[in-house]
């Protein structure tokens, strides 16, 4: 299975893809997981990444799309992956495309996770004291929330358009909510 998951900053896709790939054996792939990695170990993409990510935009398409082709290559993603934030731009859905069709692999689906603003502020701000990432202060917070709506929403027509989005309620317990998921990816027949 090929899933995409997305959802603005807060919206629980971290947490929600890490356990629902768990649940159907295939390998959790989060972009911003990987550049937080190369940022800790200093990487030359992490040096790259860093001073985006610290103001809360995104890193540019093509060393992200680099670093996903290159992902998406490794043998333990034959299986089946799930995609945690990415893709997130125009540019990156056509080069998701292009990667899955040399690789012979289709979406099967794209879950949007909806979560009210008021509750998603609340949420950040929580993270920003219990994770002290350096990218949840407030005014870092509402210039991501900001990209997402200028860069990533228009991504949920273009799923929509292709009868692959589905839009979970990402409101309540972590486990009901996972639950949401997985019936929402429950593919016919399968
Ligand atoms: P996340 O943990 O998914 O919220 O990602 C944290 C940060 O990593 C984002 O705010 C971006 O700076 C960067 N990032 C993660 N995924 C992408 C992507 N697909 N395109 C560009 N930047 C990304």
């Amino acid at each position: 299975m090929h899933l995409v998951l997305m959802g603005p900053p807060g919206a629980g896709k971290g947490t929600q893809a890490q356990i629902v790939a768990g649940r159907l054996s295939v390998t959790h792939i989060s972009t911003g997981d990987i550049f937080r990695t190369n940022v800790s170990s200093g990487t030359p993409l992490g040096l790259q990444a860093q001073r985006y990510m610290d103001a809360g935009e995104y890193v540019p398409d093509d060393v992200t799309n680099a670093m996903v082709r290159g992902r998406l290559g490794e043998p333990d993603c034959s299986a089946g992956f799930l995609l945690d934030g990415y893709p997130r731009t125009l540019d990156q859905v056509s080069e998701l495309d292009d990667i899955l069709t040399s690789l012979n692999k289709r979406l099967d689906r794209v879950v949007e996770l909806t979560v009210d603003r008021e509750e998603l502020v609340q949420r950040l701000v929580r993270r920003a004291v219990d994770s002290g990432r350096s990218d949840d202060t407030e005014d870092v917070i509402r210039r991501r929330m900001d990209v997402y709506q200028e860069q990533t929403s228009p991504l949920l027509q273009v799923y929509a358009t292709r009868g692959l989005l589905v839009s979970v309620d990402g409101m309540g317990a972590v486990d009901q909510v996972t639950a949401r998921i997985l019936d929402a990816v429950e593919l016919p027949g399968g």
